[in-house]
């Protein structure tokens, strides 16, 4: 484990996900420890801003970073389109004690209790709330983009998925997480793994990927696919005939669906059904094998294009 080079500590100033404790006693005796320390308020809304200064960060195999999970952090800064060295170590803050960090990073014991110094300031307007995406799980299905009516999804010169517009995402709303069938997902600010960025273990693929089916829980009417969910439900409404007492159950629905996958109101309000989600899935298909097959046509005529020769170069 290196114990040279320099620190990049993450205060996530932004959330409550790290114990304070552990904020507090890690960020004193590293300024204990004098090794050279950056400390940030929230690493996440320098990704959601595109700060400049990640991609120095990233190409430094000596870095390490005190955050969160190493999933999450490794897949923030390869989002934003500065992949971080191999060599560069992430320590955990939201699982590990402060004890077990500084005893990783060689860091000294305190005298007193920790007294951290000033904290920067964190830019006020927007919560970095967003999706990253995981590339080692991801399949490129598109489901994500054809679910999100916000735009947050767009895809590269390669039809390759991407998070494209961060600012879009509605704050504390992870659904898109819930229809990827391969966990791919995350929010670091997520309360519960994997999500959070937790590695993905064999039983949270199924269970994640069961939480919201597209097809048979929206089913074109989300209403009428809760109502299915229990035969005691279908009965109840196939003889409902009083309105007051149907709005109620629909409110009741939009409770149950709410509660049990986390989506604020307002994305419930939007949820496409499910012949539209086929439709934009289908679409976006097909527009990402046209970006492909554009990029290849001006391949192709670069690698065909002859080498200039000495003269034409003038040497
Ligand atoms: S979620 Fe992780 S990377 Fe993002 S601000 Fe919090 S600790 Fe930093
Ligand atoms: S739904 Fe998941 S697997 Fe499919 S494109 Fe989106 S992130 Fe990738």
């Amino acid at each position: 484990m290196s114990c040279a080079g320099k620190v990049l500590y993450c205060d996530c100033a932004y959330s409550k996900v790290l114990p304070t404790q552990v904020k507090n006693e890690v960020r004193a005796r590293l300024e204990a420890s004098g090794r050279e320390v950056e400390v940030v308020a929230d690493l996440c809304e320098k990704f959601g801003r595109k700060d400049p200064s990640l991609a120095d960060h990233a190409s430094d195999p000596d870095l390490t970073i005190v955050a969160c999970y190493p999933r999450a952090v490794r897949w923030l800064f390869h989002g934003s389109g500065t992949p971080l060295d191999p060599k560069v170590q992430v320590h955990n803050m939201r699982e590990d004690s402060a004890a077990q960090i500084a005893e990783a990073l060689q860091l000294p014991e305190l005298d007193g209790a920790p007294e951290p110094s000033g904290l920067p300031s964190k830019p006020a307007g927007w919560m970095p709330w967003f999706p990253v995406i995981d590339y080692d799980r991801c399949t490129n299905c598109m489901q994500c983009l054809s679910f999100c009516l916000f735009d947050v999804y767009g895809t590269d010169s390669e039809g390759k998925i991407q998070v494209q517009n961060e600012d879009n995402c509605k704050t504390s709303c992870p659904a898109c997480s819930r229809v990827c069938p391969d966990v791919a997902i995350l929010f670091p600010k997520y309360a519960k793994g994997p999500i959070n960025g937790a590695e993905v273990k064999a039983e949270d693929i199924q269970k994640e990927s069961m939480k919201v089916d597209i097809s048979s829980l929206l089913g074109g009417d989300i209403y009428a696919s809760l109502r299915d969910r229990s035969t005691a439900a279908r009965k109840r409404f196939s003889t409902e005939r009083d309105e007051s007492k149907a709005l109620l159950e629909r409110k009741r629905c939009l409770k149950e669906l709410k509660e049990a996958l986390d989506i604020p109101d307002e994305v419930l309000m939007t949820l496409p059904s499910a012949g539209e989600i086929e439709e934009r899935t289908r679409r976006a298909r097909e527009k990402a094998v046209r970006r492909r097959a554009i990029s290849q046509t001006v391949a192709d005529q670069e690698t065909a294009m002859p080498a200039p020769s000495t003269e034409e170069w003038d040497i």
